[in-house]
């Protein structure tokens, strides 16, 4: 299961985080959108509530006037001064005050007080009662009395006179205005609540009736049930009425303390409201809830899916990271991720400048293609993951292993001050110092390792791999198993070569090839019989360039059988010129292997009419190690046609002794590092002596190379070799000064006489 990184779990929480504040806003919205209907519900209630209770009292109101200007029809008469006043009449105040007002307007008591606010009549209870039967309400009507007879600051709360305001119509009232004085109000008596309304009895045409002070009409109109019932169906507001049961439950009811003018609240004035929220809060606020919940739900879902489609998708992509960084064969990290873990950590090191240092190393199994080969790819990669397994379990935990691909693993290591780490060689040795057991197969692999070292061998990841990469192709280089650190140097030649492999393909077309002709000496009488024909690359810019450099690129590039042509074409040219020399020319494997020499050569024959008797094929021995079919059948075709075939650097390689049997070659030619050990005294002259003696015992001649001193020259003469190359006698001549040589040579020195000849050499016959 691929790790999640910090970046994955800060997507990871962005998204949740991000889902759950869209969940909160809905969840906030829908209850918004609840609340602002219940509110609106609620104050629509509330608003009608309000307006309902101003028109009731307004109505209120209304009947204070109302009552007011029934009395005022009887009270402002001229008739009400004359019989009531000046000469009281019984059956006139009963008909027109007693009886009318209650009967007609339905007043519950009537009561008239004279100048002196002494009661004169009283009625009540549909009948006439003694006129000191008001006594029983003078305390309660106190008040308006003393309105009503111009007394300020009375104790009772102002109401709108409506009264006066239905007055102003009458013109023929406006001199009974000036004079009259009225008080409506609703006071508690007895505790109930009841519209008190006093007016003064004024004559309303002949004014000088007036008497002053007046006397006063005093009406009682008791709000009750019938007086409420009345508003009720007036105002469409049903079901006004007084209780003194307190609040009632139901919500449509409202109830409001009645607050009579003089401060008292006999009851409670209850109605049913209209309630216009009402449906809001029935109806469309549970569809509205309903609806947010199921929206709420919805979203709810909608973002869970969200959230898991968010989660798969980063799991995935962190499975695709992971995948993209780490080999998909051995589960180890791979270049990119190597590279970037390497370039991370150089930043560091870099930032800090401590004792710190980064070792990058790279890995390659040995012989892996071989291993691939012959046991197939099955057990490639099986091995490639136990090799992956090993290395991981003996590196230190710290170490970052990584797998480039092929059998190329790469190793990083951060190395802090005085490191007391085992060193990664040791690990690794470690680590493939069993053999690995691979599907029924015990395997021994052996690595070759290239190291590279920061601040020394670069600072930047790129340097560091690339001089890691340069010390493992050295490694390759030097055989298996090998452990090379980069170094200046190495670089240096790997520099070198790559020159030489960016000007070599056109240095053939431009020319810049030459043979030069060391001469052979013949050890018996010191002439010159023949030469060896070596390459000389003269580069415009760069100089002069040794074949040891050159061949091996070349071979390398693919280069060596066209290079190889030309050389043998131009020695056979050349050899056309010196009819007594022999001339030897080397051959590369590659040209053995990979071209039609004999098709070439015979052709060349043809062309120089040189004979092959005089031409020599210097081959090495790393054609022999793995002898291909063809290179047996070749070198069997060539002797057949003529040409002297030697086995060169004889010494120096895997030198078998199988080999100088089998291909029975005509010479032999013992290296330079052979000849040059001879002055150390030891084995060296044994090899040497016994190598001479087996050449010649199986028909070969033999040549020493590299002669340098005069010493080397005699003793190999004395070991009996046939012929002597070295810079003693010249090192490799232009075609031109090699004439010269050779004429000047073969003159100046002296033969060698036959019997000296015989004597250094123990040999036969001389040239
Ligand atoms: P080689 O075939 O063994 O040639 C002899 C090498 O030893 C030559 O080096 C020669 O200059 C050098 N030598 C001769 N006498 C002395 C001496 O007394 N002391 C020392 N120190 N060196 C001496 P050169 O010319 O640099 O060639 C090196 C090698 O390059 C040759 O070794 C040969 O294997 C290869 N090579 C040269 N030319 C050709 C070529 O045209 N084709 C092929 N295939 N290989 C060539
Ligand atoms: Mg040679
Ligand atoms: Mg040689």
């Amino acid at each position: 299961m691929p790790h999640m990184t910090a970046h994955d779990r800060v997507s990871r929480g962005s998204t949740r985080r991000l889902t759950l504040v869209v969940g909160v806003m809905i969840v906030l919205t829908s209850l918004l959108l609840i609340g602002v209907i219940a509110y609106v519900g609620r104050i629509a209630d509330v608003q009608e509530a309000s307006q309902e209770k101003n028109r009731i009292e307004n109505a209120l109101n209304q009947s204070v006037a109302r009552v007011l200007d029934q009395q005022k029809s009887v009270a402002w008469w001229d008739d009400a001064v004359k019989f009531v006043t000046q000469q009281p009449n019984d059956e006139f105040i009963d008909s027109n005050f007693g009886i009318f007002l209650t009967e007609t307007y339905g007043h519950d008591e009537v009561y008239i007080l004279n100048a002196r606010d002494v009661p004169v009549y009283s009625y009540f209870g549909m009948k006439r009662e003694e006129p000191q039967a008001f006594e029983r309400r003078r305390n309660q009507l106190a008040s308006v009395i003393a309105a009503v007879r111009g007394q300020k600051d009375v104790p009772l709360t102002e109401r709108p006179d409506f009264f006066i305001g239905r007055q102003q119509h009458y013109d023929v009232l406006r001199k009974v205005l000036a004079v009259a004085a009225w008080k409506g109000a609703i006071l508690t008596i007895d505790r109930r609540p009841a519209i008190v309304a006093a007016i003064t009895i004024v004559p309303n045409v002949d004014m000088s009736l007036l008497t002053v002070p007046p006397d006063v009409l005093i009406s009682i109109d008791w709000i009750d049930a019938p007086f409420l019932t009345q508003i009720s169906q007036l105002l469409l507001i049903p079901d006004i009425r007084l209780t003194n049961a307190g609040v009632t439950n139901s919500s449509a009811t409202v109830t409001e303390p009645f607050v009579t003018d003089d401060g008292q609240t006999p009851s409670v004035l209850a109605w049913t409201t209209r309630r216009p929220g009402w449906p809001l809060l029935t109806l469309v606020l549970p569809l509205v809830a309903a609806a947010a919940i199921a929206m709420t739900a919805l979203s709810a879902n909608m973002l869970l899916r969200l959230v898991r489609a968010a989660d798969a998708l980063s799991s995935r992509e962190r499975a695709a990271r992971h995948d993209a960084a780490h080999d998909s064969l051995s589960g180890l990290p791979n270049r990119y991720l190597f590279v970037q873990a390497i370039s991370e950590a150089l930043d560091e090191l870099n930032a800090d400048h401590g004792d710190v240092g980064v070792i990058v190393g790279y890995l390659d199994i040995d012989r892996f293609k071989d291993i691939n080969d012959t046991l197939g790819h099955k057990v490639g990669d099986e091995l490639i993951q136990a090799v992956g397994r090993r290395l991981r379990e003996h590196l230190a935990p710290s170490d970052f292993l990584a797998r480039f691909g092929g059998d190329e693993f790469a190793i990083f290591r951060i190395e802090q001050g005085e490191s007391h780490q085992t060193p990664i060689e040791t690990l690794v040795a470690d680590a493939l110092g069993s053999p690995l057991r691979v599907l029924n197969h015990d395997i021994s692999v052996s690595t070759s390792v290239g190291l590279a070292q920061s601040p020394r061998d670069g600072r930047s990841t790129d340097t560091l791999m690339r001089h890691a990469d340069i010390a493992l192709y050295e490694a390759k280089r030097r055989g298996r198993a090998q452990f090379t650190w980069f170094s200046a140097k190495l670089a240096e030649e790997l520099e070198r070569k790559r020159e030489i492999e960016l000007a070599l393909p056109s240095a053939l077309e431009n020319g810049e090839f030459e043979l030069h002709y060391q001469p052979i000496v013949s050890a018996r009488n010191n002439q010159v019989v023949g030469v060896e024909a070596l390459s000389r690359w003269r580069h415009p810019t760069k100089g002069f360039i040794p074949p040891d450099r050159f061949i091996s690129v070349a071979e390398e590039m693919g280069l060596m059988p066209k290079l190889g042509e030309w050389v043998i074409r131009e020695a056979l040219k050349q050899a056309g010129s010196w009819p007594d020399l022999e001339i030897a020319v080397n051959l590369s494997p590659a040209q053995v292997q990979h071209t039609d020499l004999l098709g070439l050569l015979k052709q060349l024959l043809i062309d120089s009419g040189a004979r092959p008797e005089r031409i020599t094929l210097e081959i090495t021995e790393s054609l022999l190690l793995e002898p291909t079919p063809k290179t047996r059948t070749t070198l069997k075709e060539l002797r057949q046609l003529g040409f002297r075939i030697a086995l060169d650097d004889f010494g120096t390689g895997f030198s078998s002794l199988n080999y100088l049997i089998e291909f029975g070659f005509d010479k032999l030619k013992i290296d330079r590092s052979l000849v040059s050990a001879l002055s150390q005294a030891g084995s060296a002259q044994t090899v040497v002596l016994s190598v001479i003696q087996l050449g010649h015992a199986l028909g070969m001649e033999v040549v020493a190379e590299g002669i340098e001193t005069e010493a080397e020259a005699v003793t190999m003469r004395f070991w009996g070799s046939d012929q002597l190359q070295g810079y003693l006698f010249s090192k490799a001549l232009p075609a031109d000064d090699l004439q010269h040589f050779v004429r000047d040579y073969n003159t100046r020195t002296p033969q060698l006489d036959h019997h000296e000849a015989v004597a250094v050499s123990g040999a036969g016959d001389s040239v």
